[in-house]
């Protein structure tokens, strides 16, 4: 029997998809989101088996898509019981070259994008006084970092939306963390210079760098009744990074 429904957006690849196939395993309805309607398909047929497994593509800056989005997973399952609001990208720059254009993308996307789903099934969740809602943030977030100001400022957002909403709906039985990756392997780091892999692997007292089933155990342990009485915190998953 099903767990209930979790949307998980940026599914298409990367900790996205790390996370949609440990929650398959553990039992749980999914809606899968990202732009690319190939892969997500491709990744819900893998997926469908004890647990039914929806592709449901569209870009989550959009709120007319969102909106589209969670009403169909409303049909399908008739209640939404957990949102993982992973869906990202980064426009890294200096800030004195960084164009309006790049620093408006990540607040889009990251911040905006984490807004339209939280504000969409906050309704279904609060008519049946339980929900988890799950933000992956990251240690930018926190620190900041030269050349990323523009996703420091939407990853802070997030942090900052997640505490807010943990306040605001916790009277309701919705639960609302943030999970901060440190450095993770997927697209989004591969193409680092080699030179810049290695400076931020000696900072890493775990010396590796994560996978995206480092931050998916995470993120099935918040959604588990387990994590039941935490609400409105951080966990930074980054092997020691930033201490
Ligand atoms: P990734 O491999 O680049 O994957 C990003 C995902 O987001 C893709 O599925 C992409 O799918 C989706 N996406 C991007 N823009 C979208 C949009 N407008 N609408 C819908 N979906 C969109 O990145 P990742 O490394 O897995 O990162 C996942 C999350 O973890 C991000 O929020 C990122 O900031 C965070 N994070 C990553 C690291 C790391 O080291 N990798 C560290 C800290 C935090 P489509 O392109 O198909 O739309």
């Amino acid at each position: 029997m099903s767990k209930g429904a979790v949307i998980v957006t940026g599914a298409s690849r990367g900790i996205g998809e790390a996370i949609a196939r440990e929650l398959a395993a553990e039992g749980y309805d999914l809606a899968l989101v990202a732009r690319s309607a190939d892969k997500l398909e491709a990744l819900a047929v893998e997926l469908n088996g004890a647990t039914t497994c929806l592709a449901l593509p569209g870009d989550i800056s959009d709120w007319g898509d969102v909106q589209r989005i969670v009403e169909e997973v409303k049909t399908k399952f008739g209640a939404v019981y957990g949102l993982v609001n992973n869906a990202g990208v980064t426009r890294d720059g200096l800030l004195m070259r960084m164009s309006p254009e790049n620093w408006q993308a990540p607040l889009d996307v990251n911040l905006n994008g984490t807004f339209y789903f939280t504000r969409a099934v906050t309704p279904l969740m609060m008519r049946a006084r339980e929900g988890r809602i799950v933000n992956i943030t990251s240690v930018i977030g926190l620190t900041g970092n030269a050349g990323q100001a523009n996703y420091a400022a939407s990853k802070a957002g997030i942090i900052a939306l997640t505490k807010s909403v943990a306040k605001e709906l916790g009277g309701r039985g919705v639960t609302s963390n943030a999970v901060a990756p440190g450095f993770i392997s997927t697209d989004m780091t591969v193409d680092l210079p080699e030179k810049v892999q290695a400076e931020m692997l000696s900072q890493i007292p775990l010396k590796r760098f994560g996978e995206g089933k480092d931050v998916a155990g995470v993120v099935k342990f918040l959604l588990s009744p387990e994590a039941s009485y935490i609400t409105g915190q951080t966990l930074v998953v980054d092997g020691g990074m930033i201490g």
